[in-house]
């Protein structure tokens, strides 16, 4: 296996499908059953969940709204995404622990990082809900800051963009994917990996990132396997 332990990061907005809000229920079937199909090769698996398709604390000054609240209203968010995909993991019979930056104890653990690797140890699938638990940080963060916690090999960012390209390859057909690429030179690209306070947290911890498209089934397995899908960001 080319990697013993992953943080997969899933995006809100993914998790919503062609409807664009809520959770569709298809795409929650092709995430839990790609998962499974990675978890069976032998890889520990840690998850952190966007929560876009719900709510973004930077959407809430429109609604009157400060940002603050905002962005606990965001985690919340994640939070909802993060059940969702435990009971949906649930239902294919693998064994879960949802983990929260914030204190939800009637719903989910909270967020303890030795009891994160046990389980993970364990053969448990960990999501993190709640992000870390902090404003003005995004999921992406949450994401670095565990992997690193946890020690996990890689962050694979799972989108629906098959990689990283020299521009938005949804808008320009012209774009170039890269499949490999250092993290000076993302820096220096100005490309739109991560955002920086993830990205930076990765460079200086020596954490490699994948980005690939979540989207495509068997593509989680593929990767864990050794395949060269997606594009690499590592030294
Ligand atoms: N958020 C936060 N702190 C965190 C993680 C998330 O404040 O540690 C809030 C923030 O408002 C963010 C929202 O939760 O906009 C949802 O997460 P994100 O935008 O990262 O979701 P994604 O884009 O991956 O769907």
């Amino acid at each position: 296996m080319k990697y013993k332990r992953i943080l997969l990061k899933l995006s809100g907005e993914a998790l919503a499908g062609a409807d664009k809000h809520g959770i569709s229920p298809e795409q929650l079937i092709q995430y839990t059953q790609d998962i499974k199909a990675a978890l069976d090769k032998g890889v520990e698996i840690a998850i952190v969940i966007g929560g876009g398709n719900i709510f973004r604390g930077i959407q809430a000054e429109k609604s009157g709204v400060d940002r603050v609240q905002g962005d606990y209203m965001g985690m919340l968010a994640t939070l909802i995404n993060a059940m969702a995909l435990q009971s949906a993991l649930e239902n294919q019979g693998i064994q879960t622990r949802l983990m929260s930056g914030l204190q939800i104890n009637q719903v989910c653990e909270p967020f303890i990082r030795r009891k994160a690797v046990r389980h993970l140890e364990k053969g448990r699938v960990v999501i993190f809900g709640a992000g870390i638990g902090n404003p003005y940080f995004t999921t992406d963060s949450t994401a670095s800051l565990r992997a690193v916690e946890i020690e996990a090999d890689v962050v694979l960012k799972g989108t629906r963009v098959d990689g990283v390209y020299t521009a938005d390859p949804e808008k320009d057909p012209e774009a170039q994917k890269f499949n490999n690429i250092s993290f000076a030179e993302v820096y220096k690209r100005g490309l739109n990996v991560m955002d920086m306070t993830a990205f930076t947290l990765c460079k200086e911890n020596g954490l490699p990132i994948i980005v690939f498209d979540m989207n495509k089934k068997g593509n989680l397995e593929r990767l864990v396997t050794g395949e060269d899908i997606g594009t690499l960001i590592s030294d």
